[in-house]
C-alpha cells in the first residue's frame, strides 16, 4: 500500500491527472495555476483553493482574515495566468455551534478582497463541519488580452524575477505561533495582495515566458517553472530582495532571512521567466507602471534540471502536504 505520506501532494496530483479525461475546449487541464478554457473567441481561467483551520490558517486568526485570505490565495492563481478576475463560489464548512456574526465577518473579509479586484460572489455550498471551519473558494476570470501566461514557457538563459519580498508571510506565521511581535510581518501573511494589474501587464509582455504565483515557497514555485520547461533553475542568495523587517525578525529570532524567502509560502508573488537581454528594460517599465517591488534572482538553464541555490540542491524545498505536517 502506499500512503500519501509516501507519494506526496505532487505525487497524489501526478496520479489523479492520469486518471482525467480531456475535452476539446481545454487548453491547459490539471498542472498548471488555473485550467484554461477556450469558450468561442474567449479564454476562461478557473481555479479553486482550499483554506482549512489548522492547516491555512490557525485557530484565533481574525474572520476577517480568513475571509480576505481565502479569497485572495484563489484569486492570485488568477493573476499567476496574467488573468482578470471577474466571479468567486465559495464552500463553506462550519461546526454547528459556530457564531454567525463571526462567520459574516469572514465574508466581510472576502468581499474586501473581491472589491479590491472587482469580481463578484455568484455562489457557493455550505456543509456542517465536524471539527473547525473549511472554505474552498473557485475563481472564474478570463485572460486579459491574446496572451497568457503559464508555468511552461521558460527558455535556457531566462532570468528568474520574483515581485514583492518573499518569506514574509512565512516570517509572520512564525511570529504568530511563537508569540512575537511582527505587525508588518504579520500583515503579509493574513492580508496577501494578488498581484493582478502586475500579472495582466506582464502577460501582455512578449518577453515573459512563463509565470506562476509563490504559494508553496519561491524555491518550490520556481522549481515548478523549471520543471515545466525541462529545464534547471539556479536561484543566487544574494540576489533574494531581503525586506529589513524579515531581517530584522530573523536577526532577533535565530532563523535565516535566505530560508523564509526561499522555502516560505504563501507569498502570493508572481515568479516569472523573461527573457535575458530584454530583462532590464521590462524591469525598469514594470517600476514605472507599478509600486511593487521586483528584482531578478536566478536564471534558467538547460545543463541540469530542478532548483538550486547558489548552485546547491537545496535540503528543504517548500511547502508540500501530507509531506510536512
Ligand atoms: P496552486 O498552488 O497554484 O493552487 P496546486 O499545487 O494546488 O496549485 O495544484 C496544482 C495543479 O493540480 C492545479 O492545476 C490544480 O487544479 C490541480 N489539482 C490539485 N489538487 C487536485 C485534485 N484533488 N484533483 C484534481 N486536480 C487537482
Ligand atoms: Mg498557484
Amino acid at each position: 500500500m502506499s500512503r500519501l505520506r509516501d507519494v506526496g501532494e505532487f505525487g497524489l496530483i501526478a496520479r489523479i491527472a492520469k486518471l482525467a479525461k480531456s475535452a476539446p475546449h481545454v487548453i491547459e487541464g490539471i498542472g498548471d495555476d488555473c485550467a484554461v478554457l477556450r469558450l468561442d473567441k474567449r479564454i476562461l481561467l478557473v481555479s479553486c483553493d482550499l483554506s482549512m483551520e489548522g492547516i491555512h490558517f490557525l485557530p484565533g486568526t481574525p474572520p476577517e482574515a480568513i475571509g480576505w485570505k481565502s479569497a485572495a490565495s484563489s484569486l492570485s492563481d488568477i493573476a499567476a495566468m496574467g488573468g482578470v478576475p471577474d466571479f468567486v463560489l465559495v464552500s463553506l464548512a462550519c461546526p454547528p455551534d459556530c457564531d454567525v456574526a463571526f462567520i459574516e465577518r469572514i465574508y466581510d473579509g472576502l468581499f474586501d478582497a473581491l472589491a479590491q479586484c472587482g469580481a463578484v460572489l455568484i455562489g457557493g455550498d455550505t456543509s456542517r463541519s465536524p471539527a473547525g471551519l473549511l472554505l474552498d473558494v473557485t475563481s472564474i476570470g478570463e485572460a486579459a488580452g491574446d496572451r497568457w501566461l503559464t508555468r511552461k514557457g521558460a527558455r535556457p538563459g531566462d532570468c528568474l524575477v520574483t515581485t514583492g519580498h518573499p518569506g514574509l508571510s512565512a516570517a509572520g506565521l512564525h511570529a504568530l505561533e511563537h508569540g512575537h511581535d511582527a505587525p508588518a510581518l504579520v500583515r503579509a501573511h493574513l492580508q496577501p495582495t494578488p498581484r493582478i494589474p502586475e500579472g495582466q501587464w506582464l502577460a501582455s509582455r512578449a518577453e515573459v515566458h512563463a509565470m506562476i504565483d509563490i504559494s508553496d515557497g519561491l524555491a518550490q514555485d520556481a522549481g515548478h517553472l523549471a520543471e515545466a520547461g525541462r529545464l534547471g533553475v539556479n536561484i543566487k542568495k544574494q540576489l533574494l530582495p531581503i525586506h529589513a523587517e524579515l531581517a530584522a525578525y530573523a536577526a532577533e529570532y535565530g532563523g535565516a532571512a535566505e530560508a523564509f524567502a526561499l522555502a516560505g509560502g504563501e507569498d502570493y508573488e508572481l515568479a516569472f521567466a523573461v527573457d535575458a537581454q530584454a530583462c532590464e528594460e521590462i524591469l525598469a517599465a514594470f517600476r514605472r507602471e507599478f509600486r511593487t517591488p521586483i528584482a531578478v534572482v536566478g536564471r534558467f538553464n538547460d545543463a541540469w534540471h530542478g532548483v538550486r541555490v547558489d548552485g546547491e540542491p537545496m535540503a528543504q524545498g517548500g511547502f508540500e502536504h501530507f509531506k510536512d505536517r
